[in-house]
This record gives C-alpha cells, sequence and structure tokens, in this order.
C-alpha cells in the first residue's frame, strides 16, 4: 500500500521503517530540512534498538523515502498518517498546533479518498478538529474530496520501540467508517497474523484510551513510590513488598518498580493533558493530580538524599552520575529525572560528572559547554575526582560494577542508587555507604 507520514520523530520514523519493511511504499514527510538529510545519508537522527538496518534496507530498495516537500507526499498517500509532536501548552494542555498545521497542509493538496490517520496523542475531540481543518482548505479551494479521519494512538515504548511496532500488543482503530477501517485492517494484516490485536472503536474512545494507558502506568510508578516513601519511614524495604505484591497476578511484576520518578516525552504531559480534558469536561481529577504532585516531589529524592548525606555542603564537591536519559536503550532526555538531579546539583555549587551510553551528545545539546558538567566516556571514567556515585537510569551496564574500584575512585565512598540496582548489603561490605528509594529506615 502507499502511505505517507508526516513526523520523522520516535514515532513517525519507526512506523514508517515497519510499515515499508512490510512491503509498503512510505513516504515520510519532516519540516526538519536536516533531519530528513540525514535520513537520506542513511544516519539516525535517534537512537532507538534495530531502527538502523531497517531504515537503510528499506530505503536502499526504494520503499522508504524521506522528503520536505508535502504535496508530492499528499498525492502519494492512500493513508496519510500524523505522528507530529504533541507538547504541553501552558496551562497543561496538549498544543496541537502541529497537528492542525498538517491538517492544513493536507487539506490544501487533497485531491482523492484517503484515510487521514492520527498516532499524535491528542486529546478526545481532535479528529473532529482535524477533519474541519481539512474541510476548511477543501471548502476555500473550492473543491469537493472524500476522506476520513481515524484515530489510531500509537503505544511503543522508547528504547524496544522497532519491536512493539512490529508486534504490537493492540491496534487501536478510531472510526465508524467502514471504508476506512477496511483500509487499516488491510495495512494492519501482516501485525495482526498470529492473533486477532485489532480493537475497532469511535474516534473519541481510542483518543481517550492512549490517555488512560499512559496515565494508568504512570500511575503505577507513582504507587510504588508512594509506598516507597513509607517504607524507609517506617524501616520496611520496598524491594520486597514488590516481590511480594507482584505474585499476586492482579497487581503482576510489571511496572511496579520504585525510583526517581517518571519521565520523557509521554508520562508528564499525558497525565497533565488528561487532567485538563477532565476539567475542562467538569470533572476534578483527584488521583491523576496526585500522580503527578508525587512524581514531581520523586524527582527531588536523589538530591535531597545527597543533600542530606553531606549536611547540607555540597559547594565544590564532584557528584558521579550513571545514566542521563529518561530510561534505559534511548537517548531522550525529555523531563529526565537526571535534569532535575543536576540542576539543583549545579545550584547547590556541586559539579557533576556523567555518563551515559547513548544521550552524551544529546545532554550537551541541552546544556552546551560548562565547566560544572563533565560528560564522561567511561563509567568509571565518571569516577575519577568524584565523591559519590549516584545512579540515575537503570543500563544493564551499571548492574554488575565493580564495587572494589568504585570504592576506591570515590574520595567519599557512597552509592545513591535511584533505581534499587544494588544488594545493600553487598554495596555496604564493599566499603561503599548505600542509600536505595524506600529501602529500610533512612528517614
Ligand atoms: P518527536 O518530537 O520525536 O517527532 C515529531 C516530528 O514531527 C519532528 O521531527 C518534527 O520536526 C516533525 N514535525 C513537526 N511539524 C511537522 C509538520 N508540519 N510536518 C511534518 N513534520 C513535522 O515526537 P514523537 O516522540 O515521535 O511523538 C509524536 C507523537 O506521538 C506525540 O503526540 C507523542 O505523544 C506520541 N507518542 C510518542 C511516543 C514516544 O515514545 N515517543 C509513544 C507513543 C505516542
Amino acid at each position: 500500500m502507499k502511505v505517507t507520514i508526516f513526523g520523522t520523530g520516535y514515532v513517525g520514523l519507526v512506523t514508517g521503517a515497519c510499515l515499508a519493511e512490510m512491503g509498503n511504499h512510505v513516504v515520510c514527510v519532516d519540516v526538519d530540512a536536516s533531519k530528513v538529510a540525514r535520513l537520506e545519508r542513511g544516519e539516525m537522527p535517534i537512537y532507538e534498538p534495530g531502527l538502523e538496518p531497517i531504515v537503510r534496507r528499506n530505503h536502499a530498495a526504494g520503499q522508504l523515502a524521506f522528503t520536505t516537500e508535502a504535496a508530492p507526499a499528499i498525492a502519494h498517500g492512500q493513508l496519510i498518517f500524523i505522528a507530529v509532536g504533541t507538547p504541553p501548552d501552558e496551562d497543561g494542555s496538549a498544543d496541537l498546533r502541529y497537528v492542525l498545521e498538517v491538517a492544513r497542509t493536507i487539506g490544501r493538496h487533497l485531491d482523492r479518498y484517503t484515510v487521514v490517520v492520527n498516532k499524535s496523542t491528542v486529546p478526545v475531540g481532535t479528529a473532529d478538529r482535524v477533519r474541519q481543518a481539512i474541510a476548511a482548505e477543501l471548502a476555500a479551494r473550492e473543491v469537493q474530496v472524500e476522506f476520513d479521519v481515524v484515530s489510531n494512538p500509537e503505544f511503543l515504548k522508547e528504547g524496544d520501540a522497532v519491536a512493539d511496532c512490529l508486534r504490537p500488543d493492540r491496534i487501536i482503530i478510531g472510526s465508524t467508517s467502514t471504508r476506512a477501517v477496511e483500509l487499516l485492517r488491510k495495512l494492519y494484516a501482516p501485525f495482526n497474523r498470529n492473533h486477532e490485536r485489532i480493537v475497532v472503536m469511535d474516534e473519541r474512545s481510542a483518543e481517550l484510551t492512549k490517555y488512560a494507558a499512559n496515565a494508568m502506568l504512570a500511575t503505577k510508578i507513582s504507587f510504588m513510590n508512594e509506598i516507597a516513601n513509607i517504607a524507609e519511614r517506617v524501616g520496611a524495604d520496598v524491594e520486597l513488598v514488590r516481590q511480594g505484591i507482584g505474585a499476586d497476578p492482579r497487581i503482576g511484576y510489571h511496572f511496579i518498580y520504585p525510583g526517581v520518578g517518571y519521565g520523557g516525552s509521554c508520562f508528564p504531559k499525558d497525565v497533565q493533558a488528561l487532567e485538563r480534558t477532565a476539567r475542562d469536561a467538569g470533572y476534578q481529577p483527584r488521583l491523576l493530580a496526585a500522580v503527578e504532585a508525587v512524581n514531581c516531589d520523586q524527582k527531588d529524592k536523589l538530591f535531597e538524599l545527597i543533600e542530606r548525606h553531606f549536611a547540607g555542603a555540597l559547594q565544590g564537591r564532584t557528584i558521579a552520575l550513571w545514566g542521563l536519559a529518561f530510561k534505559p536503550n534511548t537517548d531522550d532526555m525529555r523531563e529526565a529525572p537526571s535534569r532535575r538531579l543536576m540542576e539543583r546539583l549545579w545550584q547547590a555549587g556541586a559539579r557533576v560528572r556523567a555518563y551515559d551510553p547513548q544521550a552524551r551528545e544529546e545532554t550537551r545539546r541541552i546544556y552546551g559547554d560548562r565547566p560544572d558538567l563533565v560528560l564522561c566516556d567511561g563509567a568509571y571514567a565518571a569516577l575519577d575526582g568524584a565523591d559519590a556515585l549516584a545512579i540515575v537510569t537503570e543500563w544493564k551496564a551499571f548492574r554488575s560494577p565493580d564495587f572494589a574500584r568504585i570504592r576506591a575512585a570515590l574520595s567519599n565512598p557512597v552509592i545513591f542508587d535511584g533505581r534499587n540496582l544494588y544488594d545493600p548489603a553487598t554495596v555496604e561490605e564493599a566499603g561503599i555507604a548505600y542509600y536505595g528509594i524506600g529501602r529500610g529506615r533512612t528517614l
């Protein structure tokens, strides 16, 4: 099938590559000319495991093209996906300016029946607004062209995006148009072979499903962080509690890890946007507000532990950070807990030596060159001249470190383990003080 995708970010590029891999002809459009030029040269603008070979192979085979030109791309696609960003607006609502700009662009060029598929995460009612934006442009051109707008939210996880896209848990198709649903069923048939994954529903339910999924996941994290905060006040170990509750299949072991709070481009903005949607509809969302408040405080957790350990005297100290990305297997730094930690350390007069397997360039892009940040090219290099070590992202490479080497390198051997990667007894036996999240009495 012929597919056009607006936006070559985490969602658009991965979707385009996976659809091309299944034999479709995909054209990806982006307004960012430098991104398009890099993709044309076979360079990935983002780090996502397994993405590069699929993009290169399909680009070389002529199945996947990149362009900044909207008109020929719109002429190409029977299905046109919108996969552009929906960042938070000042009031927490989703900023739809990019989505609606794409809708207007489509309306300016559409000349035959097309299905416009919205993959961006957008508030309930956006399919109507996209439809109106396209219709207004068609009316201005005084042409009549049939089209459908479908809500097809994306559930891929950064760091696992290619695998998620090739083997989705579910494919939500939000539309009441039989014609549009049939086309999407055909497009997704290769991803739907061994069992039924497609759930068809109305647009509004599809739009809300995406927010509900992210809000539920964010709730699980904030819930466990709340339990961790109770655990450390009452002398319990949240890691044992986690295993104890996870054994109940109604709860399960997934996604109940306490830590330094959730980040990334999705959970923070989507929880806020859902809160906004609820308020606009006349409902006060108590749970969502609490999920966000707990997360906001949790992002200060490591800093507070570090500050307390050094009795507030952080001026001139050097803290080593292992992990900068908001989670492992990505270079994404959006809303990453490491950012809050580094910014608070700098405010307190401390220096940071940091190592992340992928997010170094992104960190440099955000913070530039500054004397109180050294981006190191190895985990142990980050310890040189450092007083203490903080674990911020749970990359696999940090799971079994050489504790003797850590002890020897740190002037004040202490680990602040923001991801509960280590057994406190093992660390302490190695002669290193240990602080985790919710592990026994630290308050
Ligand atoms: P992103 O910021 O990585 O990429 C968005 C891309 O859209 C950018 O390359 C930008 O240049 C491009 N763009 C903006 N305006 C454009 C226009 N008019 N025409 C063409 N391209 C344009 O965003 P992302 O992380 O891929 O997220 C996209 C959407 O998908 C968001 O709504 C997000 O909430 C949602 N989503 C993201 C994830 C994720 O893990 N990142 C998962 C599921 C859903």
